[in-house]
């Protein structure tokens, strides 16, 4: 593998100015931001104030009354025309994210290719946004639903995928005929940035897009906070950790607005005596240390029946022994660095706690410390756990992964639904009872339940989100687009009389 120096604030520079970002929108402000792969600063990006936040919401919600009225394919068009910049940008975006998110190269690209899929998903949408028409009680009427525009989406997003989310919602808001105002993580301000820029060349191209339909708001909790209160915004789509969904959710409530959550989760999987090992090997590794382990849909908790767990779990310790740690941007590497030392000192104390439950750990010690100081990269750890003690209960954003044993399929189902996340969920067996019991109402209690695939990776066709503490939330593909749009339940009545509802009778003379 090389180890190349590399000058990350030099290549972000150079990328930003390929994806058509100023250098003024990220020099000398008060935002610092580092990149995860060497520490360095790669940008200082000035804060929106309270006040140039809510002007954005007004001038969004003034793009909004305009946008609603352009139809649904033409507002389609828009979309289409963003994707095409994406797929044109889609190396140099990738690129952007891998520096300043630390996913490796291909993982950075695959998130663009998750954005481009969503447009194209979005495009087709565009000229599928129907109702039903619904049988009447009475004669002369005909009784239907409309969709409309919904208004002012807000969007607040988490740093492990900087840019897919925004996608995934604002792709669908703007067909559905709504405004978007993003708030990116402080962590990932810059790919932000650079999909704003995008946005505004398709713009340009689409001619005519009412200005501020999409906006951005860069800082910390606080602006997130002005975005949540804003009596303009009747939805806002906040993807991050429950602690911030436990604080974003009831001020939402307040006023009534609408909440979609997409928060942390817990995810596990179970090894099946049928199951087919190689299979799983494979899916557990890209699973559980796969943007080194720090995707919400990361495996964390792994069930092993008895008959397999010294086959498999022997194969995991040697894998994990050798899995290629780096710079994310080297051919090679498929663990790339934590985002930042707050997740490394997490990670420790939930290693430590794990031990003193009587946790076995292999890894999770700091690697190329030497090499890059003001970094995080860890081997990944593994731990054997003889129950699934408070601190395998917890999301730690870090690649962790806990392995119990079990004896039978309903202890593992039982155990499995055992925690406050629900996000995503896998089996690996070639048991069709195993398989669809699993997938019955009787077994996970998760948003995603897949056989014989990892819980991470989702394709954006299905509704992506989970149940319990992961906040309830349904975005992407699916009927998801409902949430962006209000529904009207529409009577006609196209007869010479007025009868009531459920025969009532209220007669007047008049
Ligand atoms: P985080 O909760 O620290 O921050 C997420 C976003 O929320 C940031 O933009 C932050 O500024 C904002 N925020 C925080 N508190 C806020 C408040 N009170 N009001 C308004 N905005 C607020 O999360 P993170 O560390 O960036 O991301 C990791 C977490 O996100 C993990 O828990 C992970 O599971 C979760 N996540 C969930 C999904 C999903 O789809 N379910 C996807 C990605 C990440």
């Amino acid at each position: 593998m090389s180890t190349a120096p590399i000058n990350t604030a030099h290549e972000v520079s150079s990328l930003l100015a390929q994806l058509g970002v100023d250098r003024g929108a990220y020099e000398g402000g008060t935002l610092t931001v580092r990149s995860p792969i060497d520490g360095a600063v790669i940008g200082q990006l000035k804060e929106t104030t309270p006040a140039e936040a809510t002007a954005a919401i007004g001038r969004a919600h003034d793009a909004f009354l305009a946008w609603r009225e352009v139809p649904a394919p033409r507002r389609g068009e828009l979309v289409r025309l963003f994707g095409e910049e994406l797929r044109a940008h889609k190396e140099p975006l990738g690129r952007l994210v891998t520096l300043e998110a630390g996913k490796i190269v291909q993982e950075g690209l695959g998130e663009v290719q998750e954005m481009i899929d969503i447009c194209d998903y979005a495009v087709g949408l565009s000229r599928q946004l129907y109702g039903l028409t619904i049988a009447t009680e009475r004669p002369g009427h005909v009784m239907r639903e409309t969709w409309h525009p919904l208004g002012v989406v807000g969007i607040i997003s988490a740093f492990n995928f900087p840019v897919a989310v925004w996608s995934w919602n604002a792709a669908l808001a703007f067909v559905c005929g709504d405004a978007c105002v993003w708030k990116p993580s402080e962590k990932t301000p810059l790919t932000a940035l650079a999909t704003q820029a995008l946005f505004e060349k398709a713009a340009a191209k689409f001619g005519g897009v009412p200005a501020g339909l999409s906006a951005l708001l860069i800082g910390e909790r606080p602006i997130g906070e002005a975005l949540v209160d804003d009596v303009r915004v009747p939805l806002v789509s906040a993807t991050g950790s429950t602690r911030m969904g436990r604080e974003v959710g009831p001020r939402l409530a307040k006023r009534f607005a609408r909440a979609l959550l997409e928060l942390g989760g817990n995810n596990g999987m179970i090894v099946a005596p049928s199951a087919d090992l190689d299979l799983a090997v494979r899916a557990i590794l890209f699973a559980a240390v796969g943007t080194a382990g720090q995707r919400c849909t990361s495996l964390r908790r792994l069930f092993v029946h008895d008959s397999v767990y010294d086959a498999l779990v022997g194969r995991l310790k040697r894998a994990y022994g050798s899995v290629p740690i780096g710079s994310p941007l080297e051919a090679g590497t498929l663990v790339g660095p934590l985002i930042d030392g707050a997740a490394f000192d997490m990670m420790q104390k939930s290693l430590g706690a794990a031990r003193e439950a009587g946790g076995q750990v292999q890894g999770g010690e700091r690697v190329l410390a030497e090499r890059f100081p003001e970094a995080f990269y860890v081997r990944p750890a593994l731990v054997e756990m003889p129950a699934q003690a408070e601190v395998v209960c917890h999301e730690t954003f870090a690649p962790i992964l806990y392995v119990l044993r079990y004896q039978d399929l309903a202890e593992a189902i039982r155990l499995h639904n055992a925690v406050p996340q629900g996000l995503s969920s896998s089996i690996f067996t070639t048991d069709l009872r195993e398989a669809e019991t699993f997938l019955s109402a009787a077994g996970s209690d998760c948003g995603i339940v897949n056989v014989n695939i990892g819980p991470s990776g989702a394709e954006i066709g299905g509704a992506f989100g989970g149940e319990k503490e992961t906040g309830g939330g349904r975005e992407s593909g699916s009927d998801s687009w409902r949430a962006y749009m209000r529904r009207a339940t529409n009577t006609v009545n196209y007869s010479r009389a007025l009868p009531l509802a459920q025969g009532i009778k209220f007669e007047v003379d008049a």
